[in-house]
Formats: structure tokens, C-alpha cells, sequence
């Protein structure tokens, strides 16, 4: 029963959150009196479920693991996707950690705690949707819901062994997800099944007025076909992303994933995304540029935050920012503003927006050849934790597989595909990455489902 899963559910949080660290905060209190009224014949009848700190729930935080909302800010109201899933019956009960704002690939980037991965202590969970992969590994959830704007989703997925997928652009509706990059950012589930992530999909996707980007577009049902396997399909593979950089281990580890789905029919094809390289570069002008502007609502005055004693109302602004904001979260407003400046707009937001372009259009090509594309989620297993924390660059960099889908709008998944030795005797989890034309989702998931 629902009351049971909830009690299982918090002996695992109380025994192992308290080392893992996915959650901010949790009521599972309120969620037991949810679960006793639960209809059970809905899809999600009862199920707990973890949700990433920056989509609101009505009366619960949402803090998107920043200092600047941590204190005096209460959902006032539910996120589309918080309203659909509990119409399908699901209790979302708990705010996982994130970096700040999304801006990040580690959780570190949390200004509320640190989030471990798993599988191995000592390491990141990746981000920024860390605490909705750790939640699930751990077995502290059921399934979450992350934000993928460049790779939120998938990376954490990737890193911790579980199912991530990002919808196409469009497909889920932003409403009450904090915007980070709006061009980019979609919302989507993190599970332990294919099954389940189509599940929940299911219940979050469609149409919302109240997102003039969400598409009004049929949502097909995504677990009627999921079994009907890959045979006859064809599948590509991007020469740029099984290139240089790529960890031996994890190559092998994605390449036998790809034999296997030779091996249950499908055709592997070789193909050619030409405009990966500039991919890193385009996202880190056009995702900052979003970011500077919509983080502007929070100006010391209408949300959490507020400077005490300010000399006046540019000061309060001013300082408000200056002790909300972490250091990642700066440096993408300066970065943004920068490039959006007038002198060097046309130079780096209209360049970066031509080089979208090219980058959607590669994906365009490929789809007429093949029905999805296989590569890594990441060029390594997840690293140590600081590893990079004074070299935001390479950290940019290591983005390199995931960033092209969220620029070109097109839906990707994540799905465990083997494990790497690590220190002693850990093995990391790996991620085969699978990316799927423009409202593919269901094509998506069944090619998911016949390499899980
Ligand atoms: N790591 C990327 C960034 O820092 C992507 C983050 C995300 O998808 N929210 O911007």
C-alpha cells in the first residue's frame, strides 16, 4: 500500500540521507496523509515522488539550492508538471538538491549542502539535477523530476546508474520551473526503469496555456509500443562523439551498448554532426545570456533575499545580489550581460544564435538517415569531488555530449550501460546516451527500453 512505501521510504532517507545528502528537505508527515487518501487505479496512485528544488510545489520550498531564496519564500502555487502529477495520483514529498540555479555539473555549485555520489563517496553526483540521481540510486526515491538545460538531466543520470531523460523542447510544460536558460531548459524524470521514466513522462507531458513555448502537439501513449524493440531500425553514430577525450573505459563501455542493439536488430550507421565543436562555446553565450535576464527578477524585492540597512534602492539591489548570489551564479549574469552588451551583441549572442542554427540543422540531416543517435553522456566516469572548483572551463568542457540536444530542441535519454573499476574495489556507473528527433519520445524510449 501507499502507506507502506511511504514508511519504507523514510527508514531509507533517515538511515541513508544523512551520508548521501539528495534531500534539502522533506514532509513526509503530510505525504502519509496524502497517501491514505490515495486512488490507487491512477497511473501514479500513491507513489512518492522527489522533486528538484527549483519547481514549485504549493507550500513546500524552492530554494534552487541558493542562499538568496533559503529563507522567506514558500511556493505559492504548483508547477504545471506538479498539478499533472498529482492529478495522476502521485505524492511529491521532498526538495532534492541541485547547483545553484541549475549552473553546474557537480551539485558543489549548492549553496545548501553537498549532495555524494552513491556508488562512491568520495565523488560528484554530477549536476545540476545531482540530488534527483542520488535520490533514486541510493533508493531513497522512487523517481524524481530534474531540469536538463544543458545536460541536468542525463549527466547526474549518467553518473549515478539511473534513467534520465530529457523531453524535447516543448513537450513538458516550464510553468513553475524557475527559469535558468528558457530557450533550453526542459523539465523531465529521473528513475530506475525506462518503464517508469515513460510512466511518468506520460503524466507530465502536453500542451499548457500558461507556457506559450509548450507545444500543441498529440501526446502519444509512451509504453504502449516500448517493448516492440529495434529491429530494422537504424542508429547513428557521430564520429565527433566517439572522438579524442573520451575515457577508454567509457568508450568501451558505450560501444558494447551499441553492439548490443546491433545484435537485437537494429543497423548502426555511421554519420556526421560537423558543428559539434562549436557546441560548448554557443551554449555558454546563449545560456548565460537567458540566465542574466531572467535571474534579474530577483532584485532584493520580490523574492527571499533582502539586504538589511541599504543606503538606497540601487544599493539594496546591489547587495541584495551581492550576498544571495553564489560565485557560479555571478559569473554566468556577467558572462551574459557581457555578451548581450551593446558592442558585443552581434559579435556573441547573434554569432552564437546563427551557430544554433547550424547545430539544429545537423540533427535535422541525420534524422532523415537514421531513427536515433547513439553516444557517451559524458567523456568520463564521475570525478572526485573539487576537482574543478577553481577551473570552470575544463568543468564547461566536460558538457561536451550533452548541450547539442537542449541547443537543437530534440529529446535525449540516458540509460545505464555497465559499470568502470574505480579506487578499490567501487565501479562507476556509465551512461549510454540515445537522442531522438523532435517529439520522438516514444521512439526514443523503446530503443531505451531494448538497451536497458
Ligand atoms: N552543466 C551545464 C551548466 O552548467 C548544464 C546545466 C543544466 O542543464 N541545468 O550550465
Amino acid at each position: 500500500s501507499s502507506a507502506d512505501i511511504l514508511d519504507d521510504l523514510a527508514s531509507a532517507i533517515a538511515a541513508r540521507d544523512p551520508e548521501v545528502g539528495a534531500y534539502l528537505s522533506h514532509d513526509l508527515d503530510a505525504a502519509k496523509v496524502a497517501a491514505a487518501d490515495a486512488d490507487l487505479s491512477l497511473p501514479l496512485g500513491g507513489i512518492p515522488i522527489g522533486i528538484k528544488d527549483n519547481i514549485n510545489v504549493l507550500g513546500q520550498p524552492c530554494t534552487c539550492g541558493s542562499r538568496y531564496l533559503e529563507k522567506g519564500y514558500t511556493s505559492p502555487y504548483d508547477a504545471t508538471v506538479t498539478s499533472k502529477l498529482k492529478a495522476a495520483g502521485a505524492i511529491p514529498f521532498g526538495r532534492l538538491n541541485m547547483d545553484e540555479f541549475a549552473m553546474g555539473s557537480s551539485t558543489e555549485n549548492s549553496a545548501l549542502g553537498r549532495t555524494l555520489n552513491p556508488h562512491d563517496l568520495s565523488r560528484i553526483p554530477g549536476g545540476s539535477s545531482g540530488g534527483s540521481a542520488a535520490a533514486v540510486a541510493a533508493n531513497l526515491a522512487i523517481a524524481t523530476l530534474g531540469s536538463d538545460t544543458g545536460g541536468s538531466i542525463r549527466q547526474p543520470a549518467s553518473h549515478c546508474g539511473v534513467v534520465g531523460l530529457k523531453p524535447s523542447y516543448g513537450r513538458v510544460s516550464r510553468y513553475g520551473l524557475v527559469a535558468f536558460a528558457s530557450s533550453l531548459d526542459q523539465i523531465g524524470p529521473l528513475t530506475r526503469s525506462v518503464e517508469d521514466s515513460a510512466l511518468v513522462l506520460q503524466a507530465i507531458a502536453g500542451h499548457d496555456s500558461r507556457d506559450s513555448t509548450s507545444l500543441n502537439a498529440e501526446v502519444p501513449d509512451f509504453l504502449s509500443g516500448l517493448n516492440d524493440g529495434v529491429a530494422g531500425l537504424k542508429l547513428g553514430l557521430p564520429n565527433e562523439y566517439f572522438g579524442e577525450g573520451i575515457d577508454p573505459a567509457v568508450r568501451e563501455k558505450v560501444e558494447a551498448a551499441t553492439k548490443k542493439l546491433e545484435a537485437a536488430g537494429a543497423e548502426l550507421v555511421e554519420i556526421s554532426l560537423p558543428h559539434t565543436e562549436y557546441a560548448v562555446a554557443t551554449y555558454y553565450i546563449i545560456a548565460p545570456a537567458e540566465a542574466s535576464s531572467n535571474l534579474s527578477r530577483f532584485d532584493g524585492i520580490r523574492y527571499g533575499h533582502r539586504s538589511s540597512n541599504p543606503d538606497d534602492l540601487l544599493d539594496l539591489y546591489r547587495r541584495s545580489r551581492e550576498e544571495g548570489f553564489g560565485a557560479e551564479v555571478k559569473r554566468r549574469i556577467i558572462l551574459g550581460t557581457y555578451v548581450l552588451s551593446s558592442g558585443y551583441y552581434d559579435a556573441y549572442y547573434s554569432r552564437a544564435q546563427k551557430v544554433r542554427t547550424l547545430i539544429r540543422r545537423d540533427f535535422e540531416q541525420a534524422f532523415e538517415k537514421v531513427d536515433a543517435i547513439l553516444s557517451p553522456v559524458t567523456p568520463s566516469p564521475a570525478r572526485k569531488l573539487g576537482e574543478n572548483s577553481d577551473d570552470p572551463l575544463t568543468e564547461y568542457l566536460s558538457d561536451i555530449y550533452t548541450i547539442a540536444a537542449n541547443l537543437a530542441g530534440i529529446c535525449a535519454i540516458s540509460v545505464p550501460c555497465g559499470t568502470v573499476p574505480a579506487d578499490g574495489d567501487k565501479q562507476l556507473p556509465v551512461g549510454l546516451q540515445i537522442l531522438g528527433p523532435h517529439l520522438g519520445e516514444a521512439k526514443l524510449l523503446r530503443i531505451a527500453k531494448s538497451a536497458e
